[in-house]
């Protein structure tokens, strides 16, 4: 009972049509389902999304009088039902090295979670190798390294511009010898030219598929939460480019609360392996469907 009723984005429906001191009640009618939509609209859900989940909570309880809290529950309930398949850690196969490419826009947050998911790896005792394939960048590079000395994990590099298939075989080799767990691939994120970036991902995986054929592993698109309607845009993107396997979503910690996850889940239906939560080096959490539900609630 911590929260009054009238706050939070589920309150903002109740405070506006009734007065009530303690426990305002509206009826589910279509006003009512209405109001929710636009809610769940400006809360990033999408407009197809935000339907599915207002016609769930309808079904069944049309007329009915609800309480801001009762309708809350329900909310956080349906968000959790949809957000329950995809909250999947990062799937760990017994192949080493385990590859995993990590594609997205820049700034999504590349750089920062292949540094988070080295360092958490490299924690629970794997041996992880990162290559800094986005060789035109060379902020990237730099960055990655920063990141590979806090994690403790070797960062492979090659000169500025050079390519970078020939970077990840060199990696492939090198992982290999290593005998290392897991090899994390950052790619370049020009979206500016698509067909030059698919043709890079794609001779990416050409090459490293000379090494091993079952690889990559997982294709992580690593997408910012604070771009709302755009990750739908991406996803899209992506997949045409990669076969995205996840998702890992950033820059959760700001006053984003993520409505284009439930989106994305009802969408693509793709496994969600984290979530960013911050700029250090421990910001990186496992997707928690419960708690998301709560906090996009309010
Ligand atoms: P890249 O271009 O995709 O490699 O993106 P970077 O990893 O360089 O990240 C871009 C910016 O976002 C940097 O300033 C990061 O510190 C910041 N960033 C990345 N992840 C998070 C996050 O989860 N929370 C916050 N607040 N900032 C993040």
């Amino acid at each position: 009972q911590s929260t009054p009723p009238s706050t939070g984005l589920v309150g903002r429906l109740f405070r506006k049509s009734e007065a009530a001191p303690d426990e305002p009640r509206r009826a589910l009618d279509d006003a009512m389902l209405e109001d929710l939509e636009d809610m769940l609209v400006q809360a990033d859900l999408g407009v197809e999304t935000a339907l599915r989940v207002t016609a769930n909570i309808a079904e069944g309880r049309m007329g009915r009088r609800v309480t801001s809290r009762e309708l809350k529950e329900l909310l956080a309930a349906e968000v959790a039902r949809i957000m329950t398949p995809v909250a999947r850690p990062l799937p760990i196969y017994p192949k080493r090295p385990q590859v995993v490419l990590v594609v997205g826009v820049n700034g999504s947050g590349k750089t920062t979670t292949i540094g988070k998911l080295a360092s958490q790896f490299k924690a629970a005792g794997k041996n992880v190798v990162i290559a800094a394939g986005d060789t035109f960048r060379a902020a990237a590079v730099e960055q990655l390294q920063v990141w590979g000395t806090r994690a403790g994990v070797p960062v492979m590099v090659a000169a500025q511009g050079s390519d970078p298939a020939s970077l990840a075989f060199d990696a492939m080799t090198r992982a290999e010898a290593d005998g290392a767990d897991l090899l994390l691939i950052d790619t370049a994120g020009r979206l500016q030219n698509r067909q030059d970036l698919m043709e890079e991902l794609a001779k990416i995986v050409r090459v490293i598929r000379k090494k091993d054929p079952s690889a990559p592993h997982n294709t992580l698109l690593v997408l910012d939460a604070t771009t709302g309607q755009n990750a739908l845009g991406q996803v899209e993107t992506f997949r045409n480019l990669a076969d995205v396997s996840g998702l890992v979503m950033t820059k959760l910690d700001g006053t984003a609360r993520g409505g284009v996850l439930v989106a994305l889940a009802d969408r693509f239906g793709l496994p969600i392996h984290a979530i960013g939560v911050g700029e250090q080096i421990d910001d990186l959490d496992a997707f928690d469907p419960e708690e998301f539900a709560r906090a996009l609630v309010g």
